[in-house]
């Protein structure tokens, strides 16, 4: 019989659950992935069944265990992670949900959002983010406004409200612990990120009664084990971290001033800032990163709408390349883009320039531009969007970013990280596992069980793959940023006709 021990990372993303078993040293033991269903009943709409989730998140833990050959007493410890912000209320007796996870894309409650606007500063203040629909708060007085019965049950104490680790911790210990980890509960505008706990200003002013909350915790703390019918006996349950908080973990980001940035369809930035939070003059939002043995971490936090899915458009519609991959080939074909400037502003731009009615642009294009030169400058384009981030974090904080650590299927493009290095003049610190986010909920789950007995103990047993210095000089660089910013404000003129 196998009695080695292993963490139980879940990760309960935005289209898929999966489960993967990590052994001290980093390595994947077993992984295994199902996606479930995306709801869309109107336009702008975005739910997901929390039954589902549940169902695949459950099945993908037990077949990882089983594909691995280990029972419960091979699991140290279980860590979620999870896609934030979406929201889950069910009844505190059956578990029955009384309405779908109402998901974080979901822009349903935009008026609910644009009358929170004359709070604005209160909100920013408490919670470190901007009135909007993308988070929880909104979502969960739609649904005490919308389902018949809901608000008076929730009045009478017979609904609970949970963002997605919330709602599986519950249903994992059987109804046993109703918590949320301060990274994920400092998503929902309810949450005050000074005095960690529930905001009553907040919840008077969106109408939700208290009762019905979680206990705000720790991100690596003892909630509870799992019930004996899920795993053959009780696994303890001792880490849970939002995702991008997680992947910030997962990059070992410990210290203040350390920085990573998760290149996926999107991007997403993230700098730890110690002990306090920073509020930002360039529109990224103050959240925080994990507590942990009695301590709470801040993070700035900003992200970049377009940057995997940019070398999708140049797959699947542009049909310029057969894979991702391959754009790396293609852009490595020409020594530069020959002046041309992609802004891949799909969606519009976020920050630091916040255009939502702005629309892609190619610039500088002349007779001799070819697929090479486009698919070069939309790689550009991903590595400028970041340090346009970069550049506002180093204003909010006063300080220099020295060193990216880089996660996510797009960080696997040696010539994007490249360019990041040159353009951002910073190192890149790419590690052997891109797995950053269920590495972050392994690490702070196998802490608080001595699985990893600290900080120092993650950080030896973690190798890097690469690091990308830069090797331009600082003219080049200027003139390539200085492009780059005419470009965009070219953008953002043509979209304000
Ligand atoms: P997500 O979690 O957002 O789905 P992933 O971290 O799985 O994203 O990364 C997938 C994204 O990365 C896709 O948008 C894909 O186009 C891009 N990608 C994957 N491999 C490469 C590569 N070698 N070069 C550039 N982009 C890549």
């Amino acid at each position: 019989m196998n009695t080695n021990k292993y963490v139980l990372a879940l990760d309960q993303g935005t289209t898929s659950s999966r489960a993967i078993i990590y052994d001290r040293n980093s390595n994947i033991i077993s992984v295994v992935q199902e996606e479930f269903t995306q709801i869309f009943p109107h336009e702008g709409w975005v739910e997901h069944d929390p039954i589902e989730i549940w169902a695949t998140q459950m099945a993908t833990a037990q077949k990882a265990m089983l594909q691995a050959n280990l029972t419960y007493q091979n699991i140290a410890a279980i860590g979620i992670t999870n896609q934030r912000e979406t929201t889950v209320v069910w009844d505190k007796e059956t578990g029955e949900p009384v309405y779908n996870a109402i998901v974080w894309q979901c822009r349903r409650t935009a008026n609910y959002a644009d009358a929170l606007k004359p709070h604005e500063a209160m909100i920013r203040e408490k919670t470190g983010l901007v009135a909007d629909p993308y988070f929880s708060a909104t979502k969960l007085a739609w649904i005490l406004d919308n389902v018949e019965g809901a608000r008076e049950r929730a009045e009478n104490g017979e609904l609970l409200f949970g963002t997605i680790e919330s709602w599986i911790i519950w249903k994992m210990t059987g109804g046993k612990a109703h918590v949320s980890d301060y990274s994920n509960a400092c998503r929902t505008m309810l949450f005050n990120i000074n005095t960690l706990e529930w905001d009553d200003e907040l919840l008077a002013l969106l109408d939700i009664p208290r009762c019905m909350l979680p206990t705000p915790v720790e991100s690596s703390a003892h909630y509870g084990e799992t019930i004996v019918e899920l795993f053959g006996g009780p696994i303890p349950i001792t880490g849970a971290a939002g995702d991008q908080q997680a992947a910030l973990f997962g990059e070992c980001c410990f210290n203040e001033g350390e920085v990573k940035s998760t290149y996926g369809t999107g991007n997403f930035l993230l700098l730890n800032t110690g002990d306090k939070p920073v509020y930002s003059n360039n529109g990224l939002l103050t959240t925080i990163a994990w507590g942990l043995n009695g301590k709470v971490k801040y993070a700035l936090e900003g992200s970049v709408f377009i940057c995997g899915a940019a070398i999708q458009w140049l797959r699947d519609e542009l049909n310029f390349i057969d894979s991702a991959a391959e754009s790396n080939e293609l852009a490595a074909q020409v020594d530069s883009t020959d002046g041309v400037y992609v802004v891949p502003a799909f969606t519009g731009l976020g920050a630091p320039y916040w255009q939502p009615n702005a629309r892609g642009a190619i610039f500088g294009v002349t007779r001799g531009t070819g697929r090479a030169h486009i698919a070069r400058a939309v790689l550009e384009s991903l590595a400028y969007q970041n340090e346009d981030l970069l550049a506002a974090m180093e204003a909010d904080t006063g300080r220099k970013i020295d060193v990216l650590k880089v996660d996510g299927g797009a960080a696997l493009n040696d010539l994007l990280m490249q360019m990041q290095a040159d353009i951002s003049d910073l190192a890149i610190s790419r590690a052997s596992s891109i797995e950053s986010t269920s590495l972050g909920a392994a690490y702070l789950a196998g802490l608080c069980v001595g699985y990893y007995e600290s900080l120092d103990d993650i950080i030896n047993n973690k190798s890097i793959d690469r690091i990308f210095r830069p090797s331009i000089t600082d003219d080049e660089r200027e003139q390539m940023l200085a492009g780059w910013k005419r470009a965009v404000k070219a953008t953002i003129a043509y979209c304000a006709e």
